[in-house]
């Protein structure tokens, strides 16, 4: 706990029940996160988890593997309604679905939130990069993993975090969505940002 300013003052942590979808890519890690900061988390895999949980983390990973896996566990309809009444955090591929339109290639997604998401958009040269960022005063390093570029749609997303005059962390309501990681780094502040929707 010492030196993680953002362990201080969730007070209300007992009442989230989080959940991390489990069907695919970097899950682990956000589990431990949440787990650190005293949240109770639960990796979701099948429907019967949405009912236990009131707020989720898509991760990172291969969202049209991810597509693929929700459809075939049955999970695709009711995540989407679950995504209309609850905080869900998209990171990368889980931005991806959560965006309203997704291209290079076209695919479905949740569309909680009016972004345009351009897959792999760094392509094969840069496939993966790491950039300081700041966030609320603190300053962490993030993973941009064939990251997609996420562009608004509207005036009702708000850009929190931008890189080279463009956003990388978006808020609408209680959807957020990130093109880069922050769970592989011992940097928090996100996470924590998300419990306190
Ligand atoms: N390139 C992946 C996709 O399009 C996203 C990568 C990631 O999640 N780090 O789904």
């Amino acid at each position: 706990v010492v030196g993680r300013p953002w362990l201080v003052g969730l007070t209300d942590i007992n009442s989230i029940k989080a959940g991390v979808l489990g069907l695919q890519g970097c899950v682990e890690p956000h589990l431990q996160i949440l787990n650190e900061l005293g949240c109770q988390a639960i990796k979701v895999i099948k429907k019967e988890h949405l009912g236990l949980i009131n707020r989720l983390i898509i991760p990172g990973g291969e969202s049209s593997t991810m597509l693929k896996l929700l459809h075939e566990s049955s999970l695709f309809d009711p995540l989407a309604q679950f995504v209309k009444n609850n905080p869900v955090w998209g990171v990368c591929a889980g931005g991806i679905l959560l965006s309203k339109e997704v291209c290079n290639p076209k695919q479905t997604s949740f569309g909680g939130i009016d972004l345009l998401a351009h897959r792999n958009f760094y392509g094969s040269q840069a496939q993966s990069f790491k950039e300081e960022l700041s966030f609320k005063g603190d300053t962490f390093i993030a993973d941009f993993i064939r990251a997609p570029k996420l562009q608004t749609l509207s005036d009702k997303v708000e850009s929190l975090i931008y890189l080279r005059g463009e956003g990388v962390l978006f808020r609408q309501g209680k959807i957020l969505a990130s093109a880069f990681h922050t769970e592989l780094s011992n940097f928090y502040g996100l996470h924590r940002y998300f419990l306190e929707f």
